[in-house]
């Protein structure tokens, strides 16, 4: 009897000796997630801006499998038990968390959109409110690069269809019949088809062709479904190097022959008799149909100093490793910035002063702080509190800075002030916005 207790009790010793690390690690992940989503929720990261995983509290068992699944990383954690969105910034959408889940706990979807006053108001066929003027990709609030593709390409179908069967806008010499704003997976996908139905184009863009993937991160693996494009047949691996993805539309272009008309920023849209004029930063246009595919992600912020427009400043920062032995200015006060600034001042060589127009950080990320605080101790970045960039020459900056204006020796400039999405300046132009008629 004594000696059956004995095994019991060793047995049960040597499981609690086995299982308690993992007890204690697990504990320890789940105290690192209440503190990260406390983190996002303060700096406004943990909201969503297009498709996302919809969380059945009652389903869910807290396993963590949908954590797992995430490719984006950091988008979900474990809170009080349950999935939870923590950095929905991140989010766009794959859906594999749904896939991953055993208990058919998540949903994937825009959630109630009668609260969204960012999501505009589009018809079956994608035509908004106002007649003719379509809306194609992540901009409906869609994200993923299928959805992009296959939008694009069912605007332009119907547009086709419609200039063929019943054209009630009469052709015109000064008028093209449709013109795409955004070069983006959506746009690209609508010109491409628009060729290959024999309309006349234009699609214009403020930056490169290549949209959203311009901005991954270099050798950034992308993840897509099969989705066919135009003049080039289905992506049929499920992941693609954001280079590979962009070396198939540069191919696409030169096959179709696409014209990309960049340096255009959309800036109005008014109707014009039986016309549209499509109103950019570099011309005006007029056309019989148009296509809005901005994206959701909006236009960098400008300070609006002297000499901005000069080739060596950037709003986003790609590939830290191509900038070495530089001097550089980054402007900002945000995660973004100091990243950057961090990944930029770990390069060989590279001198980075980080400007930013308050006393203190106040919205980042505490495991940045920390890096920072050791940088700026170890003297790799200079940071210039109550700072202002009042103007950028070729080869030094001037910084406003403890009252005196100071020039320091610059080659390039990095400035994250944020950016401003299209939905202001879609309302202005008649857009509706909210999911009723
Ligand atoms: C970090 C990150 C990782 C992602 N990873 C994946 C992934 O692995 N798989 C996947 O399927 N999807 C992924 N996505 C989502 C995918 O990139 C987008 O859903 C897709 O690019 C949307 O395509 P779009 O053509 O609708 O818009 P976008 O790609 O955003 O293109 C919009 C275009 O419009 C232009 N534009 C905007 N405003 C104006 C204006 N006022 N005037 C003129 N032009 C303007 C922009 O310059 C841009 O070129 C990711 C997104 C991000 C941010």
């Amino acid at each position: 009897m004594q000696e059956s207790y004995l095994i019991w009790g060793g047995t049960l010793f040597m499981a609690l000796i086995i299982i308690f690390p993992f007890i204690r690690a697990h504990h320890k992940t789940l105290k690192k997630d209440e503190a990260r989503k406390k983190e996002a929720v303060f700096l406004g990261a943990d909201k969503t801006i297009a498709q996302h995983p919809i969380i059945d509290e009652y389903r869910c068992i807290g396993c963590g499998a949908c954590v797992d699944a995430c490719p984006e990383n950091d988008v979900l954690g474990i809170v009080a038990g349950k999935a939870t969105i923590i950095n929905g910034l991140k989010c766009v959408g794959h859906g594999m968390c749904a896939e991953a889940c055993p208990v058919e706990g998540i949903t994937v979807g825009l959630g109630d959109t009668s609260k969204r006053s960012d999501l505009p108001f589009i018809r079956e066929n994608r035509e908004t409110n106002l007649p003719r003027v379509y809306i194609a990709g992540e901009l409906g609030g869609l994200a993923l690069i299928k959805n992009a593709i296959r939008q694009g390409r069912e605007v332009a179908l119907d547009i086709a269809e419609r200039i063929k069967k019943n054209p009630d806008i009469p052709a015109s010499d000064n008028a093209v019949d449709v013109i795409i704003v955004g070069a983006g997976p959506s746009g690209m996908s609508a010109a491409l088809t628009a060729i290959e139905n024999n309309l006349t184009y234009r699609l214009l863009d403020q930056q490169d062709p290549g949209g959203t993937i311009l901005q991954y991160p270099r050798k950034k693996l992308v993840m897509t479904k099969p989705v066919t494009i135009p003049f080039y047949g289905t992506l049929t691996k499920p992941e693609y190097s954001k280079e590979e993805l962009l070396d198939i539309w540069y191919a696409v272009m030169d096959k179709s022959g696409l014209k990309v008309e960049t340096g255009c920023k959309l800036t109005g849209l008014q109707e014009e008799g039986a016309y549209y004029r499509v109103t950019t930063n570099n011309g005006s246009f007029k056309s019989r149909y148009v296509v809005l595919a901005l994206g959701r992600r909006g236009t960098p912020r400008k300070l609006g100093v002297p000499g901005e427009d000069k080739p060596k400043v950037m709003y986003k920062l790609i590939d830290a490793e191509t900038f070495t032995d530089n001097h550089i200015l980054v402007v900002g006060g945000g995660d973004s910035a100091v990243e950057a600034a961090m990944g930029l001042a770990r390069q060989k060589g590279n001198r980075v002063v980080l400007s930013y127009r308050k006393e203190k950080f106040f919205r980042i990320k505490r495991r940045n702080q920390e890096r920072l605080e050791a940088m700026i101790h170890d003297k790799k970045i200079m940071v210039l509190y109550n700072s202002h960039l009042r103007r950028i020459d070729d080869s030094a900056v001037v910084v406003e800075w403890m009252g005196e204006k100071k020039k320091i020796r610059n080659d390039y400039v990095f400035i994250f002030a944020g950016g401003e999405p299209p939905f202001e300046l879609l309302k202005q132009c008649g857009i509706q916005f909210g999911t009723t008629d």
